[in-house]
């Protein structure tokens, strides 16, 4: 079960470096949602559900749990609570006899679940990815065991990952909002394009009269040509034929010359 690895989406993992960077002084943390596949842990996204915290200590507001749980059953996706995340400011990655508690629960539900433990302070100063400290945690036994993960980079999963999210109404609005300007921009393009496109078009279609009347043109004189070259081979068949014909009268003619003389000595023989 160890070997199970983890894949996090970039939406879920940047909205996870925005919070942990921007609560530098206090913990914060919630939910991680998505599926098991293949023993693999998908995390598609992430939600914020702090109730209480300070900088040793977070407090999920459980209502925001059910509430994904109603979310999700709405959206009738296969979707669940894969885990949990919280952040450690400051004092770096791994798993408090607390979290050990707390992740043996989740585990009692969902076997795969796994625990995030993020420390965005160093990363807030320097704004370096490599400064942004982050694990995955399984329990075995009573020890905290790092769980291998890597960030999602098929864009076939993105995309379908990225429809998923935008069906959601509040993300609709914020996307149409600012994705108006830039498809004002690609209609301007649009515009300009197409008038290049009818004079391209308006190009192409010479070329490609030139082109046909050339090939025409082209095979016109082939054509003649042909004709030439069989009217050629033509005359050579009849002389072949007439010559022929010439070779087989003369040597007709030279075996009947044969014959009589042959019947002249006979006659003469008997004669004598
Ligand atoms: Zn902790």
């Amino acid at each position: 079960m160890l070997s199970t690895e983890v894949e996090i989406s970039p939406l879920a993992f940047s909205k996870i470096i925005d919070w942990a960077s921007s609560n530098t002084e206090r913990e914060v943390g919630g939910y991680l949602i998505g599926e098991v596949k293949d023993k693999r842990v998908i995390i598609k996204e992430a939600v914020f559900a702090v109730a209480e915290s300070n900088p040793t200590f977070v407090a999920f507001d459980n209502m925001i749990q059910f509430r994904i749980i109603e979310e999700l059953e709405k959206k009738g996706v296969k979707d669940a609570i894969v885990g949990w995340w919280h952040t450690h400011p400051g004092m770096g990655v791994f798993l408090s006899s607390t979290d050990i508690t707390t992740q043996k629960i989740y585990q009692a539900l969902l076997p795969e679940a796994v625990a995030m433990v993020n420390d965005g302070n160093n990363y807030s100063r320097t704004q370096k990815q490599n400064d942004f400290k982050t694990g995955f945690f399984r329990v075995q036994g009573a020890k905290a065991q790092k769980v291998n993960y890597s960030v999602m980079t098929d864009p076939n999963k993105l995309l379908s990952h990225l429809t998923e999210y935008l069906q959601q109404e509040e993300n609709i609005t914020n996307i149409i909002q600012s994705s108006t300007a830039s498809v004002a921009n690609s209609l301007k393009d649009f515009v300009a394009t197409k008038e290049l496109i009818e004079e391209s078009t308006a190009v192409l279609k010479q070329v490609l009269t030139e082109t046909y009347t050339t090939l025409k043109n082209l095979h016109q004189t082939e054509k003649k040509q042909q004709e030439e070259v069989q009217q050629k081979i033509q005359a050579l068949e009849r002389k072949v034929q007439k010559q022929g014909k010439l070779l087989f009268y003369s040597m007709s003619a030279a075996l009947l010359l044969i014959i009589l003389e042959l019947v002249f000595l006979i006659i003469l023989l008997i004669r004598s």
